[in-house]
């Protein structure tokens, strides 16, 4: 269907990650292609380290507020 929309129906927000720049680029997408109809705008953008390592994941799932 590559070409054949011309985006005129629904779209919704995304977010691009650009590691090489260390920026995320919002865009907007058309939601009947998926194809990028716009960018509105890009921020500095790193993970945190702290977020993303293993250990932090598991002390999530198991946090005592989380057990109920
Ligand atoms: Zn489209």
């Amino acid at each position: 269907m590559s070409g054949a929309c011309d985006h005129s129906g629904t779209h919704s927000g995304a977010t691009r990650y650009l590691r090489e720049a260390g920026q995320l680029r919002l865009v907007v997408v058309c939601d009947d292609c998926g194809g990028e109809c716009g960018e509105i705008t890009r921020v500095d953008y790193l993970p945190h380290p702290a977020l993303t390592a293993p250990s932090a994941g598991a002390a999530a799932l198991t946090d005592p507020l989380a057990r109920g």
